[in-house]
């Protein structure tokens, strides 16, 4: 067994001065977590530019029983991508493992490797006439290997799904350094158990993904977007099934955001502007595509004057330029950024079955202001998919860090009231470090059983990742 010391030399000689770093400055920003709420420490950040560079290193971390903790382009929200602070955890970058590989319009795959940006998978996709489907508000920084890692999911999830549905290969290193070759564009395999969903939303526990064949769509012809204004949850509910019937899955984004939330970004973002004349409590920012000559561009107007007749929309206005629609979109997209600059807030990214999501907004909220009196609740998100953040802000008078020492006992309260309407403590954003408690208390027994074996199968000296998902 190598040394630790020898290990990290061998590490720097094998990946030369561009490939690993020990220096503070140039690592300092990598140790922490977008939020700020993780901090951690490592002895090198290497950042290999091959499969077999990354293999070696995973190959001698593993002998010399080094942990490593990949990261991607750190926008997780859970602290996964983070060392801790012990100072012995490695940290491997994977942005140097940016190259497009294949673009195969006529198939609808694309191959690129793990440290892309996801704008550049949509870019690269978008040069060939194709659609890449998975879009983020941090898809600028957001590498396609950590969005698989996550399982993320974003603002297209109803047309196109997750990562998970996006990804038909991988190519995954293991912690010994054997590389799995499960890199297919096959839309169709029932050779055995399907291993590529393993690694999927593992947040870097069981291997490490190098390169990924993702499915490509026809590009859109037609994008619609509108914002309309409602009276509650339970009416954007309401609109969502009427709209689902009426355009199917035409309809590709169904945002709901409160009025809380649109003043914060009127507030952090420079020329933001009310769309609509006056205020409402809820608002819905929506979107279609049609790729086909079949569809109109103009799906959504009659749906929306229908809704408003009935009462069901208060107002509604639909973006007649492309630009119309960016600042649209910018509203929905700059609000994680706003609430940040807002202050602290006890976030929950949760996932109710539909049917339950009312209900859940409506309790969930009663709930919060009853533990913490005077919190500002701003529930938001991709609910055309189950999908809330529920975040509770800290009330104006109460000090920032009394409030966040809180998180623990306000989430358990929040997850129970999660898991009794049948929903999840996770929804997209993943485990990390943030929720391992979570996980621990509300997926216990069995499932936790068998995801621990799966563990100790494939990483038997727990070198990926500890602390992430299970704990150390
Ligand atoms: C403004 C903003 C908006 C966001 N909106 C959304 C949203 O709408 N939907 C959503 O799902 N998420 C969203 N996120 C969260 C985040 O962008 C996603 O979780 C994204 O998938 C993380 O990608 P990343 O490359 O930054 O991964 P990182 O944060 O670097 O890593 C995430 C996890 O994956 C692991 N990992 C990273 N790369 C690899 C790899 N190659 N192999 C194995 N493990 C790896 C890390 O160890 C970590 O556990 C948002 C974040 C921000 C800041």
């Amino acid at each position: 067994m190598l040394s630790r010391d020898a290990a990290l030399a061998a590490i720097r000689e094998r990946l030369g001065p561009a490939g690993a770093t020990d220096d503070p400055e140039i690592i300092a920003p990598r140790l922490r977590e977008w939020r700020g709420r993780f901090q951690g420490r490592t002895p090198l950040w290497v950042r290999p530019a091959s499969t077999a560079e990354l293999a070696a290193v995973l190959a001698i971390c593993h002998d010399a029983r080094i942990p490593v903790v990949p990261q991607g382009g750190n926008t997780g929200l859970c602290g996964g991508a983070v060392p801790d602070d012990s100072g012995r955890q490695l940290l491997l970058g994977l942005e140097r493992l940016d190259r497009v590989l294949a673009v195969d319009p006529e198939g609808g795959s694309i191959t690129v490797e793990a440290g892309c940006v996801l704008a550049t998978v949509q870019a690269a996709a978008n040069e060939a006439g194709r659609l890449f489907g998975l879009s983020l508000a941090s898809e600028g920084s957001a590498q396609i290997g950590g969005c698989v890692s996550t399982n993320a999911g974003g603002t297209n999830v109803l047309r196109y799904g997750t990562a998970r549905e996006q990804v038909l290969g991988l190519e995954v290193v293991l912690a010994d350094g054997r590389v799995l070759d499960l890199l297919r564009s096959l839309r169709k395999d029932t050779a055995g158990y399907d291993l590529k969903q393993w690694f999927i939303g593992a947040e870097g526990t069981l291997g490490i993904i190098t390169r990924v064949c993702a499915r490509l769509y026809p590009l859109p012809r037609q994008l619609q977007t509108a914002l309309v204004a409602l009276p509650d949850p339970t009416a954007a509910l309401a609109l969502l099934g009427r709209l689902r019937q009426q355009l199917g899955n035409a309809l590709s984004a169904f945002e709901l955001m409160p009025r809380h939330g649109l003043e914060l970004v009127l507030d952090y973002r420079a020329g933001a502007r009310d769309p609509l004349a006056e205020p409402y409590p809820w608002y819905v920012l929506m979107e279609t595509e049609s790729s086909g000559d079949m569809t109109g561009g103009d799906a959504l107007t009659q749906p929306l004057a229908d809704a408003m007749a009935t009462g069901l929309v208060a107002d509604a206005v639909v973006a007649g330029t492309l630009a119309q629609a960016r600042e649209l979109w910018a509203l929905r997209d700059e609000l994680s950024a706003a609430q940040k600059h807002a202050g602290p807030s006890i976030k929950h990214d949760v996932a109710v079955p539909l049917s339950a999501m009312a209900g859940f907004i409506d309790e969930a909220t009663a709930l919060a202001v009853r533990l913490v009196p005077g919190c500002r609740v701003l529930a938001f998100g991709h609910v055309g998919d189950g999908n809330v953040h529920f975040n509770v802000g800290c009330p104006p008078e109460m000090e920032g860090q009394a409030f966040l020492a809180r998180w623990a006992e306000v989430a358990e309260a929040i997850h129970d009231l999660v898991v009794a309407h049948g929903g999840t403590p996770s929804a997209e954003h993943g485990i990390g470090q943030l929720k391992v408690h979570e996980l621990a208390r509300l997926r216990g027994g069995l499932e936790l059983e068998l995801m621990r074996g799966l563990k100790q199968l494939l990483d038997p000296r727990g070198i990926l990742n500890p602390g992430k998902l299970f704990g150390s």
